[in-house]
């Protein structure tokens, strides 16, 4: 397995917590070192924030596994171009 696929797969995992504040400050700043290297993950936060705000509460958890698909098509398709 590509190890920057599967540190994509654990930002994902991380973003609900994360957004709730609810992160180790290890974890933390693995995920914001996470978020300046990369930029589907940076775009996947800015999509999580957009649609948290839409819905008004953190529901993330419930609508994540379609997202989460959506998102990692996106990146490997992102990869693939360059
Ligand atoms: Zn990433």
């Amino acid at each position: 397995m590509n190890p920057k696929e599967l540190v994509c797969r654990e930002f994902v995992e991380l973003v609900s917590d994360y957004l709730e504040d609810a992160l180790s400050p290890a974890d933390k700043a693995r995920f914001e070192k996470h978020l300046r290297e990369c930029d589907g993950c940076e775009r996947y936060l800015d999509q999580m924030r957009i649609t948290i705000e839409s819905v008004g509460s953190l529901s993330v958890e419930k609508m994540q596994p379609e997202t989460m698909d959506e998102f990692l098509h996106a990146f490997r398709d992102w990869h693939s171009e360059s």
